[in-house]
């Protein structure tokens, strides 16, 4: 009798159904949208760690790209899809965090609209100029940027991007007004950046190391309390006499709301394992991306990190006088 009613209040919540998706999901390729173009930050990280969890997934990880509006237009896509564990979004600081402060028609609430799944990447910020950009370091840019602000373009990925916001948090703490690029990523605005068509921008590690390292670009700080083990010759911001500046970004996996519990669980798992998997790992530790570890990895972690990301921009976006879009 009692093992009847179990049974009735579990098929009542669901709880029946979710399981047996469970066992069955992934039946086909489950997609993953890049709110940015291919070859950016967070385009590198979903592949790098979508590989790994189709191994685990036992089907392919496809990644959209679905850009534009500073990375809004893809999780507005993503958040509106059907939540059955079949489209997912690699969101990040700019589109969970930001994001609310600067559209206020945003048409997702971060903090409301998904089923967080895990962190995927921490990301520092470093503060990144074409190669033959005049300053030698961080106080000669510093003194570089005030005295020529008007003549200075700065690349980013769209408004309330990582890039975007980053660097509008730098640009008021200089005091200074720069022409802004947008891009539709910072995978395209870092071959400009090479290729001398903008002269600055701010933007997360994994897209950078490479080409700091082989002299493609100029790094003038990394914006952490300490150095990178990536790139270890980068100076933070503190050493470099700026020391108010220091923020880092970070990328992360989401559900529409309301897909099932165990789907979500799953995802969870198959993300942990690429983190635990030594060849991910070590291609996101090349690029200077910081692992998440033990709690970190838990969707709770992760609601709870969006709500206090959402918080912390907000006043960050209000006091740089920027108006929403
Ligand atoms: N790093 C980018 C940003 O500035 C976006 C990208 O991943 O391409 O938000």
């Amino acid at each position: 009798m009692l093992k009847r009613t179990l049974v009735a209040a579990a098929a009542a919540l669901g709880l029946w159904a979710g399981g047996a998706l469970a066992q069955a999901y992934p039946t086909k390729p489950v997609t993953v949208i890049v709110p940015f173009a291919a070859g950016g930050p967070t385009d590198v990280i979903a592949r790098i760690v979508g590989e790994n969890m189709s191994k685990t997934l036992g089907q392919q990880i496809v990644v959209e790209n679905v850009v534009g509006a500073g990375g809004t237009t893809g999780i507005t896509r993503g958040a509106q899809a059907t939540p059955d564990g079949y489209t997912l979004m690699m969101g990040h600081m700019g589109t969970h965090g930001a994001a609310p402060a600067l559209y206020p028609n945003l048409k997702y609430d971060p903090t409301k609209d998904f089923e967080p799944i895990g962190l995927a990447a921490g990301t520092p910020i470093l503060i990144v100029a074409k190669k033959d950009f005049p300053p030698k370091d961080l106080k000669e840019f510093v003194a570089y940027v005030k005295a020529n602000a008007t003549k200075i373009n700065q690349a980013h990925a769209g408004i309330a991007s990582v890039s975007h916001t980053t660097c509008l948090m730098l640009t008021h703490q200089l005091g200074v007004k720069l022409t802004e690029v947008a891009y539709r990523g910072t995978g395209p605005a870092l071959n400009d950046l090479v290729g001398g068509q903008v002269d600055l921008m701010c933007d997360q590690i994994v897209n950078l190391v490479e080409q700091i390292k082989g002299g493609q670009i100029k790094a003038y700080a990394i914006a952490t309390p300490a150095r990178s083990p990536a790139l270890p010759d980068v100076p933070t911001t503190r050493e470099g006499g700026l020391p108010e500046y220091e923020v880092s970004a970070w990328n992360a996996l989401f559900a529409p709301k309301n897909t099932p519990a165990p789907v979500v669980a799953r995802l969870n798992d198959a993300l942990s394992k690429a983190l635990d998997d030594p060849t991910t790992r070590k291609r996101l530790l090349d690029l200077g991306g910081v692992v998440p570890e033990g709690q970190q990895r838990t969707g709770a972690y992760l609601g709870d990190f969006v709500k206090a990301e959402v918080a912390r921009w907000s006043p960050i976006i209000k006091a740089a006088g920027i108006v929403g879009q």
